[in-house]
């Protein structure tokens, strides 16, 4: 499988024209680029209107867990489908914190992106105090069980999981590659207690938080993480580039 790196742009840039310009600069910096898969989430107001070529996959950064109906200001996954998406990133932390969205609301969003034919990214990951009282295990135990609740085992291989230690994402703290692999070993020993080791070997596994040009191939080197979801780094269009390059080449 090849890497997966996976921008997440949040609500940036501020104009169609900025994002026009950064897209392009991404697509043209990676013209010959074969071995990463790379995808793109901006806001959902740009989806439709970036230029898009067979090159980069374009994601959503969520999704409403119906398909039609009087859900005022929501979007469903079969809608994004239709406009191009492929991925769709669900519980993330800003939304988990900001818009109290909850390990229930969060299953259901997955639940809806994989009828819609999107492939989910559950984030998960533990705040500073958790890991400090050496916690993290049983939080992020609770977010995957939780949040994958009653998934088929005909779905599950659509799945994605971010390891996104809360005190790292917009920190400039990156998390030791370390112990990413140590959470992403754990992650798929709980994903083998409901679908088995075949299933859980499957189910990629990516790190995300204060990601950079300069630790980025450390994370990757360690075998367990097979790819990255990159904040703020992503809206730095030569950094990103590199780093993608730089995933490619070993
Ligand atoms: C994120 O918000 O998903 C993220 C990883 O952000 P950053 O790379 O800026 O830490």
């Amino acid at each position: 499988m090849k890497p997966l790196i996976v921008a997440n742009w949040k609500m940036n840039p501020k104009t169609l024209t900025e994002a026009n310009k950064l897209f392009d600069s991404v697509r043209n910096g990676l013209k010959n680029n074969k071995k990463v898969e790379v995808v793109i989430c901006p806001p959902f107001i740009y989806l439709e209107r970036l230029k898009r070529d067979s090159k980069l996959k374009i994601g959503a950064q969520d999704c409403f867990w119906e398909k039609t109906g009087a859900f005022t200001g929501e979007i469903s996954a079969d809608m994004l489908e239709k406009l191009g998406c492929s991925y769709v990133i669900i519980g993330h932390f800003e939304r988990r914190r900001y818009l109290k969205e909850s390990d229930l609301i969060i299953n259901k969003k997955i639940k809806a992106a994989l009828d819609g034919k999107l492939k989910p990214i559950l984030c998960v990951g533990e705040i500073k105090e958790e890991k400090n009282k050496g916690k993290f295990s049983t939080v992020i135990g609770a977010q995957i069980e939780k949040g994958l609740k009653k998934i088929p085992r005909t779905q599950i291989s659509e799945v994605i999981i971010a390891y996104e230690p809360i005190w790292a994402i917009g920190t400039g703290k990156a998390c030791q590659p370390v112990q990413a692999k140590i959470t992403s070993l754990f992650i798929r020993k709980i994903i083998t207690r409901f679908y088995g080791r075949k299933i859980a070997e499957k189910i990629p596994v990516l790190y995300g938080g204060s990601v950079n040009r300069e630790n980025a191939i450390n994370y990757l080197k360690k075998s367990e993480i097979k790819g990255l979801l990159i904040g703020s780094a992503s809206l730095r269009s030569e950094e990103f580039i590199k780093i993608i390059r730089d995933a490619g080449s070993f």
